[in-house]
């Protein structure tokens, strides 16, 4: 591990008890440029050779997640929150763009701060899960499936049938933690959950400008239907 650390970073007055996972089309030593103008930071960085880079101690708070939303907190998530950024030049949009190198420097680290700070599953997220509606990083390709193989974050058992008790989406959003609290937030919240669930059903989106300015299809209300998308709600609600 390389020690690179910046100065955006702040005390903090609650334990950590989330890790956010983020991507940037940049490589490393660009993205520390482009933070350090912005006055932002993750706590950690891998780049694609899976050199991980120490940028913000773990006591302190670092600006790296903005404003979200996650079982009924909003606001500034970096409070009690981990950042960690990869470096991912198709900002996590192609197969296999994550590179087995950055997955072999990442599980551990992963791993290590599950068991250091007693993680729960669902506490390991995207960036696109907790701000939908702004955010479109890790990326449908992020490898999650692979991750939980791994006894990292939330999953379900996708060849296990399972019973459809309910159809109401937005309340099962809602109970997996997602925002809610309006029919828009709920419609982005369904990308957001498609993304890191269901990335099947997330469109490609070759321009990466347009990607990042339209992370998900505004008021595009037959999201919060689909029988894949209700049936893996109803799993992960089990
Ligand atoms: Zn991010």
């Amino acid at each position: 591990m390389q020690e690179r650390l910046m100065p955006h970073f702040a005390e903090r007055k609650m334990p950590v008890e989330m890790v956010v996972l983020h991507c940037s089309a940049f490589p490393l030593e660009k993205c520390l440029e482009i933070w350090d103008d912005y006055g932002v930071s993750p706590h950690y960085a891998i780049d694609e050779q899976g050199e991980l880079f120490k940028l913000v101690d773990e006591k302190y708070r670092a600006y790296h997640a903005g404003k979200g939303y996650w079982y009924g907190r909003e606001g500034y998530l970096n409070e009690g929150s981990i950042g960690i950024e990869l470096v991912n030049m198709s900002l996590g949009q192609t197969p296999d763009s994550y590179t087995k190198a950055q997955l072999n420097t990442l599980i551990p680290l992963l791993h290590n701060l599950i068991k250091k700070y007693n993680i729960k599953p669902q506490n390991i997220v995207g960036h696109s899960d907790i701000a939908p509606a702004l955010k479109a990083d890790p990326g449908l390709a992020f490898p999650w499936e692979k991750l939980a193989q791994h006894g990292i974050g939330r999953w379900y058992n996708s060849h296990r049938s399972s019973e459809i008790k309910s159809r109401d989406a937005v309340s099962l959003l809602k109970g997996l933690g997602y925002d809610t609290r309006d029919e828009e937030a709920a419609i982005a919240s369904a990308y957001a959950f498609r993304r890191h669930y269901l990335p099947e059903e997330v469109k490609f989106d070759p321009d990466r400008q347009h990607l990042l300015d339209n992370v998900y299809p505004k008021n595009d209300k037959s999201l919060l239907t689909g029988e894949a998308f209700i049936s893996a709600l109803n799993r992960l609600s089990d």
